[in-house]
């Protein structure tokens, strides 16, 4: 036991093992460094390991951990990689865990490579034989881009805990919503020619411009028919993100991209905002024939709700209030929750740092999160996994 290192040093080390996910070839990297560190750690503990490739990937592996044995149980969950930085805006090396201020500044730290620094500390000193349902730790990998661990986890259904926290940066407070993630790409094919006779051609921007007007209409619609007040936003989104076509000023553009992002409120499946795109966008492709079409541009990720249970005393959401001391909220990013709720586990989002922190220059996880942290991680385990009925 003696070899296992203490928090900054366990931060620190998994700080300094590069792990980027990115759509640019050139950033993305593989994760086994940190699973095979994790691996080192959990293995002294006693966990029995399992590390798998995450098919579709290069170099990505998921890590799974289990203490103790039996149904049920509880689910520490994170991912192990982080976003790309712009190291002109660090002001300290992002890999290197720098301790100043009584904020530990490093790349992951808050987001969310240091959640298993704090799982690791609670997890020492606990036996196998005095848990009466299984602890489980799992890391995933590429949530930043595909959340393709996440997808292939839940596919494989490998075990069924009773609850899980992913220990995204929420300030500790438990997350029980957030909205679906879509990217389509709406692509008009025209006809180009000389600008001078328009009439032989078939001008893809002035379509485009009636798609973007029937967006603009769409957009109002959502307003009008759906409301979470839960949400800062209490409805479904619809964001015009970027566009392309065209050439020259002296010919008739052939062809116009318009890439959109639609956000889907809990409740609300990819199908039925798309139903709602799809027959806005009917009589101009009844109009223009075999010119309009969409394509997915990335695997979307679902919306996702952890509902209170009707019998309180087994309901997670409040547990978690209790534990931790805050009221549930909903939040505006997307994570791997509603793949881990597939599990058929309650599942929450509830870790230390802040999400204003994650994604930015001098990402820092705040010293003054450590102890509630450690409590908090401590209480969940003693009450699903030692105290567990
Ligand atoms: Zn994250």
């Amino acid at each position: 036991m003696s070899q296992l290192p203490n928090f900054t040093q366990s931060l620190t080390q998994l700080i300094a093992c590069s792990s980027i996910s990115s759509t640019q070839p050139s950033w993305d990297q593989g994760n086994i460094e940190v699973i095979q560190l994790l691996a080192t750690w959990f293995e002294q503990l006693g966990f029995n390991i399992n590390i798998q490739k995450v098919p579709g990937t290069t170099n990505k592996f998921n890590f799974l951990a289990k203490l103790g044995s039996g149904e049920g149980g509880l689910l520490l969950a994170g991912h192990s990689d982080t976003v790309p930085f712009d190291e002109s805006r660090w002001q300290s090396d992002p890999m290197n865990v720098i301790d100043k201020d009584d904020k530990f500044y490093g790349l992951g730290t808050c987001d969310m490579k240091g959640f298993f620094a704090f799982i690791l500390q609670a997890c020492k000193g606990l036996s196998a034989k005095k848990l009466k349902k299984p602890l489980y730790i799992l890391a995933t990998a590429d949530e930043e881009t595909t959340m393709a661990g996440a997808r292939f986890f839940a596919q494989s259904q490998a075990v069924k805990p009773d609850v899980a926290i992913i220990g995204e940066p929420t300030n500790l407070v438990p997350v029980v919503m957030h909205k679906g993630h879509m990217s389509h790409r709406i692509s008009v094919q025209g006809q180009s020619g000389h600008s001078s006779k328009p009439n032989l051609g078939v001008n893809a921007i002035e379509i485009m411009y009636q798609v973007i007007g029937v967006l603009i209409d769409l957009k109002e619609k959502f307003n009008l028919n759906y409301k979470n007040e839960a949400f800062d936003v209490p409805a479904p989104t619809l964001n015009m993100g970027a566009i392309k076509g065209g050439d020259n000023a002296n010919r008739i553009c052939g062809h116009c991209d318009l890439d959109i992002d639609l956000r889907s409120l809990p409740g609300m499946s990819d199908d039925e905002l798309l139903h709602w795109l799809s027959e806005a966008l009917k009589p101009l492709a009844e109009k223009y024939p075999a010119r309009i079409s969409f394509e997915e541009l990335h695997p979307s990720s679902p919306s996702f709700e952890q509902k209170k249970c009707s019998t309180d005393d087994e309901c997670f959401v409040s547990i978690a209030e209790e534990i931790s001391g805050h009221k549930c909220c909903a939040v505006n990013y997307a994570t791997e929750a509603p793949f881990i709720q597939e599990l058929g586990c309650q599942t929450i989002v509830l870790g230390p740092g802040s999400i204003d922190q994650a994604h930015q220059p001098n990402e820092f996880l705040a010293h003054s999160e450590i102890e509630k942290t450690d409590k908090l991680l401590i209480e969940m385990i003693q009450r699903y996994c030692l105290d567990a009925k």
